[in-house]
């Protein structure tokens, strides 16, 4: 008999806790650890990709860094005796996600994502939808503008097609060389953030447009809210396609899964 994560007895052998591997970064990966940290039925670890040089410390074995490709994940599941994944990645790592898909595919150990709801448009939202972070730069127009950019440092990049704006860049490391010659205010902060200080932080910069990726979840939402309040619109990416997978939208759902009863297990799908 084995529940949804693999959990079951091997002839006599004493029961053993299932291995479960979480695949973190995201508000969601900490809330599904704190949840199963401590518990004596689930031996959990979580994988960082190892992007935050100071990551918050987590109540669990913690490991650092990239797997090695879809194969390299599968080699690493089926070494460690990993008898089931959970994908609680953000929404736009697409390529760990797909690697999950594939490695557990691979190995026949169950996965599970946690995909949180993107947010949907209100009433007053001025939004302009694109469909990656590079198409964001030709959305801002010709006109010089005051930035907000919230779409964290890996895709910085892209914003140097476009140095007639000013920027104010938040993010969690530093920015480094990432937008040479361009006109850049720094902001280092780490989530969750109040609609109070978002608007006032706002305000005070004198910020003429939002840009930002449709992540979902409430710890970034008041951003949104704020830039509603204040009439400005907000040029926003959307997510891109992840593999199709048994998911729930969050650690709550995560739990019950792997609580849960058969068909799962090793060597089984989920
Ligand atoms: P990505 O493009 O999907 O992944 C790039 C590579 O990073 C993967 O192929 C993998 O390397 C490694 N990797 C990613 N997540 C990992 C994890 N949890 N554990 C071990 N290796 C991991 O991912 P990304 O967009 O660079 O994001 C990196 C991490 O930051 C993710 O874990 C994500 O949850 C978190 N994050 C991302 C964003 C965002 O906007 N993209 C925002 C907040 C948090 P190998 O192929 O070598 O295994």
């Amino acid at each position: 008999m084995t529940n949804a994560a693999g959990q079951g007895r091997t002839g006599d052998a004493a029961p053993r806790p299932p291995k479960i591997l979480i695949l973190g970064g995201t508000t969601e990966a900490s809330a599904l650890v704190r949840r199963l940290a401590g518990r004596p039925d689930f031996d959990v670890t979580l994988s960082l990709a190892g992007r935050t040089a100071a990551p918050r410390p987590e109540p669990v074995p913690t490991r650092i860094g990239g797997f090695g490709g879809a194969k390299g994940l599968a080699r690493s599941i089926a070494e460690q005796g990993v008898t089931a994944v959970i994908d609680a990645t953000h929404p736009f790592a697409a390529r760990i996600s797909a690697n999950a898909a594939s490695a557990c595919r691979a190995v026949g150990v169950p996965l599970l994502a946690i995909r949180r709801p993107c947010w949907a448009r209100q009433a007053g939202d001025e939004w302009i939808e694109t469909e990656s972070v590079a198409a964001c730069v030709p959305a801002l127009g010709e006109a010089p503008q005051t930035v907000f950019l919230t779409i964290g440092r890996q895709e910085l990049s892209v914003f140097t097609a476009a140095p007639q704006h000013a920027y104010l860049v938040r993010t969690i490391e530093p920015v480094g060389d990432a937008l040479p010659g361009l006109r850049l205010t720094e902001l280092r902060a780490r989530g969750p953030f109040t609609l109070a200080d978002e608007m006032r932080l706002m305000r005070e910069a004198g910020i003429t447009v939002l840009v930002t990726k449709n992540s979902g979840g409430a710890a970034t939402y008041p951003k949104i809210e704020a830039a509603r309040r204040l009439g400005l619109p907000v040029v926003i990416a959307q997510p891109p396609v992840l593999p199709e997978v048994a998911s729930v939208e969050d650690a709550e759902g995560a739990v019950r899964w792997l609580l849960s009863s058969p068909p799962c297990g090793p060597g089984r799908r989920a």
